[in-house]
């Protein structure tokens, strides 16, 4: 293993635990180092060796530390404990066999994602550095209790910053159906063709605390995906829920779902840009008890902060117009750029501009299966507010 010599400065924030080194943390020219993308290397500071590390020299975060030093580094022992690990903190959380089994960063693992659908994983691998590693990966998920199926899910548009292709991948027999459950409602995943890994595991947390709530109230599930919100909604006694999504997919499962939990009734799934519905719903005179706003990442890099936070403005002024008073308005972020208190502050212009009064009730967050990382703010990402509107 080669050794990749860092400069000094880098020392103060790798002492906290952060786990990233970047390019211009490290001694000497990067491109000159003849190192390959994922290849292995001992991280050095003057005189102390901070320990393994794999590096990608096209890219800004030119390596990721896996392990503090050791006498050895075996790449399959590491895995293996890793993986324990985050099982073990899983079922910690009674969470064995739907969750998010592994979180990147806060799980040690960097650029790797596993959600679990039953005997199901959907897997992310989003750094060259553990692309490189997968055989071993392969290996170790297989051998988790119960497993039968992996679906390699290469196709996130982090890979191109990575210099890796993007290709879907399916290990074993993917079952026709596969359903999960969250509370009362029942949900068909598609982890080969759904958003991201297949499934927001990362709401549900949050649905479990705000659903019971909405029970005999009119709500509108704005950005609705498989219909999360506004399927648990109707599971929990709203009476009449509208899910919106411009995604074709998104709402054929909507309505799939709607049948699989029994509330077909009272759900209704429509095609279109949310901020169109918005206008069509207040044109036509419609008002709901409780609104959800959660919408894709509007900032996915920093330079799209302004636009991106005068959009999270515009819908949210959007669905309070829609408010009965006294109403429900649940709003969230998934954008990292985009801090609770930008959110806290996009709700208040919102409230403000539509000459309606907020509060808030409850902070939301990414669940627990999505632990946070207490020296990396990177892995802090879904906020969100459950808030009274009058
Ligand atoms: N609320 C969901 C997750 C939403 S993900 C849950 O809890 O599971 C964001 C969704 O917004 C995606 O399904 C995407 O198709 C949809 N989307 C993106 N842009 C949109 C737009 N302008 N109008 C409506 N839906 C949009």
């Amino acid at each position: 293993m080669r050794t990749l010599k860092l400069r000094r400065e880098a020392e103060r924030r790798l002492r906290t635990g952060h786990l990233w080194i970047y390019a211009n943390e490290i001694e000497g020219k990067l491109g000159t180092l003849g190192l390959t993308p994922g290849e292995l290397v001992d991280i050095e500071i003057p005189g102390k060796s901070l320990g393994v590390a794999y590096v990608n020299p096209n890219s800004l975060i030119a390596a990721r530390l896996l392990q503090a030093p050791t006498a050895q580094f075996d790449v399959d022992t590491w895995l293996a404990q890793r993986l324990h690990a985050a099982v073990a903190t899983r079922r910690m959380l009674g969470l064995a066999r739907q969750c998010r089994l592994v979180f990147g960063e806060s799980d040690g693992l960097p650029g790797l994602v596993v959600d679990r659908y039953g005997a199901v994983l959907s897997v992310q691998i989003t750094t060259a550095g553990m692309e490189r590693l997968r055989p071993s990966l392969a290996r170790a998920l297989g051998s988790i209790d119960g497993i039968e199926t992996i679906v390699w899910r290469g196709d996130s548009s982090s890979r191109t910053l990575e210099g890796l292709p993007s290709t879907v991948e399916i290990e074993g027999v993917l079952p026709e159906q596969i359903i999960i459950d969250e509370g009362n409602a029942r949900f068909a995943i598609a982890p080969a063709i759904g958003q991201k890994t297949g499934w927001f595991y990362d709401q549900r947390d949050n649905r479990a605390r705000v659903l019971p709530h909405l029970s005999g109230l009119r709500v509108l599930d704005l950005f609705s995906y498989g219909g999360g919100w506004g399927i648990g909604a109707a599971c929990a006694g709203a009476r009449d829920v509208w899910c919106v999504d411009s995604s074709n997919a998104a709402i054929e499962s909507v309505n799939a779902n709607a049948r699989y939990s029994g509330v077909s009734a009272n759900v209704r799934a429509i095609e279109a840009d949310a901020f169109d519905a918005c206008r069509e719903f207040k044109a036509g005179g419609e008002r709901f008890g409780a609104i959800v706003v959660d919408p894709p990442a509007f900032i996915k890099r920093k330079k799209d902060a302004e636009e991106g936070a005068l959009a999270y403005r515009r819908i949210n002024e959007a669905a309070l117009r829609l408010l009965e008073p006294g109403g429900w308005l649940i709003s969230c972020s998934c954008s990292h750029h985009f801090d609770e208190i930008s959110l806290l502050d996009a709700l208040r212009r919102a409230a403000q501009s539509a000459g309606r009064s907020l509060r808030v009730l409850m902070r939301l967050a990414q669940s627990s299966d999505h632990p946070e990382h207490p020296a990396m703010p990177e892995t802090r990402y879904l906020k969100g507010f459950a808030c009274s509107v009058w």
